[in-house]
């Protein structure tokens, strides 16, 4: 999708919000009509003192300003006594206002002479949504993890259990979705295939997401040939994938390790690191390497960035497909 299409699809979402707002309005106000008939009449009044105030500017007269605040006196009254009366009938005061969501711009998209703030957000939200459409992902469920799967006797990382560690990483990751941020810290997540890190992190991309978050995610093998066929001039799509990593509010990267091992890629993972971390953007890093494989395959710089500014998430236990085989 480029540029010109994105902006149209905002818009497009703005005009039904507006649209929507002012619908439920009207339908509000035919309500009221029936249940206080009065507040009918109110409103005509004030319709008529809008037709007057006109006027009055319209003849130019000398003594109209007086005139004007007279009815602008009378107008505040009329506004008070439909407020009451809603009161009165069990009705919030703001009850006949059009609810937009965009409190600035009133759902116009257009906000002190410039495009409103929430035009981008929205833009960010389509160019996500398709982002991983394309990248085919289906999220999870934090109701999928099922600590059965771990030993409830082997301690594979001393005091306590598999199992209980196994909880203990489910939990964290629970709240970490569950109370995300823009500025949440950074996840890496360690460990053999099949132990539930994949699940894990596309069950916080869906929580993230449900708060309205962007989350961008996929794995490795792809991020890094989209990149790589970008940077060669391959690639027909009008958005760098590197600049849709550096705009999600979440970023994560699966399955570090399986891509090719050349100089390139490991500088692309460099490149990546870099660019969330300095913005303070949370990454979460899947993989099945362990710290010695990280830092023999992408230097040692990778490594001490990764290991010093995120939290380290040891995934151990029996490969998890393997035993649901059995
Ligand atoms: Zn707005």
């Amino acid at each position: 999708m480029n540029k010109k299409e994105l902006f149209e699809k905002a818009e497009n979402v703005i005009d039904r919000r507006r649209q929507i707002a002012k619908t439920q309005a009207e339908d509000r106000r035919l309500e009221v009509y029936e249940k206080i008939p009065v507040i009918r009449k109110y409103e005509r009044d004030l319709a008529n003192d809008m037709v007057d105030i006109t006027r009055l500017i319209l003849e130019k007269k000398k003594d109209s300003s007086s005139m004007l605040y007279q009815i602008r006196d009378k107008n505040l009254q009329t506004q008070q006594k439909i407020k009451n009366e809603l009161l009165i009938n069990g009705y919030p005061e703001d009850y006949l206002d059009e609810k937009f969501t965009c409190k600035l711009c009133n759902d116009t998209g257009i906000y002190n002479g410039e495009r409103c703030s929430c035009v981008y957000e929205i833009i960010k939200k389509i160019a996500t949504d398709d982002f991983n459409k394309n990248t085919g992902i289906k999220l999870c469920d934090f109701n999928e993890f099922d600590t059965s799967y771990y030993s409830n006797t082997e301690s594979t990382l001393g005091n306590i259990t598999d199992r209980q560690h196994m909880a203990n990483i489910y939990r964290f990751c629970y709240q970490y979705a569950d109370t995300f941020k823009v500025n949440s810290p950074s996840i890496v997540m360690l460990g053999n295939t099949g132990l539930g890190k994949t699940l894990l992190s596309l069950a916080i991309a869906k929580k993230v997401l449900e708060k309205g978050y962007t989350v961008v995610y996929g794995s490795s093998q792809d991020y890094f040939t989209r990149i790589q066929n970008e940077n060669f001039g391959k690639s027909k799509s009008n958005e760098s994938t590197m600049d849709i990593i550096k705009e999600a509010d979440l970023f994560i990267l699966d399955d570090l390790g399986a891509e090719y091992e050349t100089s390139f890629n490991s500088s692309i993972f460099y490149n990546i690191i870099n660019t969330r971390l300095n913005f303070d953007k949370p990454i979460i890093v899947n993989t099945n390497l362990n710290l010695q494989e990280i830092r023999n395959r992408y230097e040692d710089r990778v490594l001490s960035r990764l290991m010093g500014q995120c939290k380290t998430l040891q995934f151990v236990g029996k490969d998890i497909r393997q035993l649901k085989n059995k």
